[in-house]
């Protein structure tokens, strides 16, 4: 394959640099092999026979492909209350499919789901990899993770007993859990750790569903195993109990007070603040989507982690972009509003643009191979029809998105 050449680029390679004008970058392969002033593209020897493949990008700029670290990628966008519980597995994999080019075609060349029923997660990344359907690569988890008496299913009575491969009890079923998931395939593992805001449970979002031992054995199993832990929390005393077991990253974490950030800033434990879902609790016409319940918990959430959300950004934590879809009222592909809703909270273009790449590649373990237009890196790149570090929100809707590669194939180029 010869290689490509992609020239006249504003380059934003992520690693924190500002944009460089007038910039190639020379794809090999699936890897980048050199990015820099297009001067002096031409003397370099991928370039210099003459075979390389050309293709001009009239100014516009050249980033890394985004990534999501919270997906369902399995998940319906249509407001099904059954849900998981009934739809058969086959529909959740169709839905994958589906779901998965729509994040691709958008500019996400990666995505981490947290928690797919029937390993459909699972059979999708291996579908992908063979070449059979397009889309992002995929970290994926499997089963998520989560103990018995969890809100995590809503509420059934008692006699109800429903097959639950990701339902563990006690530290000796919470390794077994792990162990189970890995040997099927997953990449990561997603672990309940908290009560949910769309539950019909008795547990409520800020109630803690696990001990502290049962965390420290899923972190412990699955570090083991080389596998990151992603945890579900949302309150102070729920997240901290997470840090302390040695979970990786925390999800939502909508509640988190200041010693709480501190904590997670002290010991390197990643957030994922996944705020779109937490926007829609403040939406106008919320109250005729959205159960009264759920308003009543969601909303002063919401506006919490909103008034928290610069605390995040003094204590330096670790940010990556999450949307927690597709879902009802988030289309797949739609994840870019993440950095909208990030910026507007308080962060800087360039770091949200960061937590869509670099700092997501460090966050899934990755960032040896992705996050960033460096030499070496695989060849995950989109054009971009305007500057992101003016307003983020070039970013979303894909016609502003002009070409999708991934590992150095050309998925997408309407230049
Ligand atoms: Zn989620």
């Amino acid at each position: 394959m010869p290689a490509i050449l992609l020239t006249n680029a504003t380059l934003l390679d992520a690693t924190g640099k500002p944009p460089l004008k007038d910039a190639a970058v020379i794809v090999d392969g699936e890897k980048i092999a050199w990015a820099g002033p297009k001067a002096q593209a031409q003397a370099r020897p991928e370039v210099a026979t003459g075979q390389a493949t050309v293709i001009d990008l009239k100014g516009k700029t050249l980033m890394p492909g985004m990534m999501d670290v919270h997906v369902h990628i399995c998940q319906g966008t249509d407001p099904n209350p059954g849900g998981e519980l009934t739809d058969i597995l086959p529909l959740h994999a169709i839905r994958g499919v589906v779901n998965a080019r729509a994040f691709l075609d958008a500019g996400f060349t990666t995505v981490r789901n947290v928690g797919s029923p029937g390993y459909a997660d699972v059979a999708l990344k291996q579908a992908i990899a063979r070449g059979l359907v397009p889309g992002p690569r995929i970290l994926a988890s499997g089963w998520m993770l989560f103990t018995e008496g969890s809100g995590e299913r809503g509420y059934m009575r008692p006699e109800v007993h429903v097959e639950e491969p990701g339902m563990f009890v006690g530290v000796e079923g919470a390794r077994r859990a792990v162990r189970m998931d890995v040997y099927n395939g997953a990449d990561i593992i997603k672990l309940v750790a908290s009560g949910r805001v769309g539950s019909n449970a008795f547990t409520m979002p800020w109630d803690t569903e696990l001990t502290r031992d049962e965390m420290a054995a899923v972190a412990d199993e699955a570090h083991r195993l080389g596998k990151k832990v992603a945890a579900h929390a949302y309150a102070p005393h729920t997240v901290a109990d997470c840090v302390l077991a040695g979970i990786d990253s925390i999800e939502h974490g909508v509640m988190i007070d200041e010693p709480t950030i501190a904590l997670m800033a002290e010991r390197g434990t990643a957030l994922v603040p996944t705020m779109s879902p937490f926007h829609n609790y403040l939406q106008p016409g919320a109250e005729q989507r959205f159960p009264a319940y759920r308003l009543e918990r969601g909303r002063p959430m919401a506006q919490l982690q909103r008034k928290n959300f610069p605390l995040y950004l003094s204590y330096g934590l670790k940010i990556a972009t999450g949307s927690d879809g597709p879902r009802p009222g988030s289309l797949p592909g739609t994840t870019a509003l993440e950095l909208q809703l990030m910026v507007e909270a308080g962060m800087p273009p360039m770091q949200a643009v960061q937590a869509a790449t670099k700092t997501a590649a460090e966050v899934i373990g990755m960032a040896d191979r992705l996050g960033t237009i460096e030499a070496g890196k695989l060849a995950d790149l989109i054009v971009v029809d305007g500057d992101p570090l003016a307003d983020v929100r070039v970013l979303q809707g894909k016609e502003r998105i002009k070409l999708v590669m991934k590992g150095g194939q050309v998925f997408r180029n309407s230049l």
